[in-house]
């Protein structure tokens, strides 16, 4: 049987990421498959009492039990590993896991967390609702400005916390700067990265310290499990994250985990296709007089920001029916009832085209109050931009604006 090359960082970390997502991680058993195995099973025998012993005081590798490890959970990490250039990974039961572990494991009463506001509506949730139950204070801040980040670190900040771009406002928060104020004051920058996967953004090259995904978005690709992803140091992941979920348990479920892996393979294919089709139908939106928030294009206030860190912009991005108030948000569900190929759906990262009316839905938990302050108005749309023709999507989007008649 060929060396599986795929289980050797060294070797992984060289290879372009076409080659990464579809090999690295990859741990053939003695049948020698193509494809990675899927190891249904939560636990695993031994030789000896001896063995099982030994790796239970960690002086031996290898399985235990699968809320500690699995064998499909673990070439996903890999993989994932190696597309991010992180030294480790693990992976959880969803995004939202993957975010609410990342901080839990390492904060505790009496901290503080500095938050870009513009977020995933659970993100904020947790910050309001989990977090400070233990004491653990945040400042929700506008991530585009540099010195709002700095003005609101206190001697007790122990996290950044933020997406880029961020949803569903498509605001971009300066990685370098960010990420470079942070490491001057000894804080951990967390980065929500699920819009951008590590196709399009790489924020450990910035000075990021942790990345997190819902791997459930482009990861899968199409629409099919939920996952989460973490991303860091083997010394961050050693000793903060992997004790909190070998306890706590918010693991991947093997299936979930295969299925992402099967994902992986064509991300660097999805990621630049979807990119060029959401661009082309922001255009056509722009062009229909209406306001687009797509950090491609130049109309965007961090259009030079968004070509420094990303080399495409991801397949998702928001815009505005006409009107104010209420008929603008009358307008809003009118477009999305007047859709006759795009799906109306919450869900991002899919191969099909979706789109939603976040302000009643994703963000409709933070109240109008918190929805003003974050930018959300009640005419704004976002779209997930898929795989289809380009130009069926323009003509379905222009066919429903017809419509609704303007
Ligand atoms: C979807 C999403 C999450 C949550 O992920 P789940 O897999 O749904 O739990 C967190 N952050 C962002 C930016 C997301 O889009």
């Amino acid at each position: 049987m060929k060396k599986t090359t795929g289980t050797d960082p060294r070797i992984t970390a060289k290879w372009r990421p076409a080659t990464q997502a579809v090999r690295a991680g990859t741990h053939r058993s003695e049948h020698g498959e193509t494809s990675e195995a899927l190891y249904l099973t939560s636990g695993f025998t031994f030789d000896s009492a001896q063995e099982v012993a030994a790796r239970f005081a960690g002086d031996a590798q290898g399985m235990q039990y699968s809320r500690f490890k699995n064998p499909t959970v673990e070439m996903l990490q890999d993989r994932i590993a190696a597309m991010e250039g992180a030294e480790a990974c693990l992976v959880q039961a969803s995004g939202m896991a993957a975010m609410t572990s990342s901080l839990l494991c390492m904060l505790s009463a009496g901290d503080h967390v500095v938050a870009g506001r513009a977020a995933f509506g659970s993100c904020r949730w947790i910050l309001d609702n989990v977090l400070n139950r233990f004491g653990i204070t945040h400042t929700a801040i506008d991530g585009t400005d540099n010195a709002a980040w700095e003005a609101a670190v206190q001697p007790n900040t122990k996290a950044f916390f933020f997406e880029t771009p961020a949803n569903p406002t498509m605001d971009l928060v300066d990685l370098e700067f960010v990420c470079g104020l942070a490491r001057s004051k000894g804080i951990t920058t967390v980065v929500d990265n699920a819009f951008a996967t590590p196709i399009l953004q790489r924020p450990l090259e910035f000075g990021a310290d942790v990345v997190a995904y819902s791997a459930t978005k482009m990861m899968d690709g199409q629409g099919r499990v939920m996952a989460g992803a973490v991303c860091s140091s083997q010394e961050w992941i050693e000793e903060k994250l992997s004790p909190f979920q070998r306890n706590t348990g918010p693991i991947c479920a093997p299936f979930n985990a295969w299925v992402v892996m099967k994902g992986l393979e064509t991300l660097p294919l999805r990621a630049p296709v979807q990119s060029a089709n959401a661009l082309q139908v922001a255009q056509f939106i722009e062009d229909r007089g209406l306001r687009v928030l797509h950090p491609w294009l130049p109309s965007h206030p961090q259009h030079e920001l968004a070509h420094r860190q990303m080399s495409a912009a991801g397949p998702i991005f928001s815009f505005f029916a006409p009107g104010s108030g209420e008929q603008a948000k009358e307008n809003a569900m009118a477009i999305l009832n007047a859709l006759e190929l795009v799906d109306i759906s919450n869900n991002i990262g899919d191969a099909k085209s979706l789109m939603c009316h976040p302000a009643t839905t994703t963000h409709h938990n933070m109240g109008a109050e918190g929805r003003a302050a974050a930018g959300i108005e009640d005419g704004m749309l976002r779209i997930n931009v898929g795989l289809e023709d380009p130009l069926d999507l323009i003509e379905d989007i222009g066919q429903a604006f017809d419509r609704v008649a303007f």
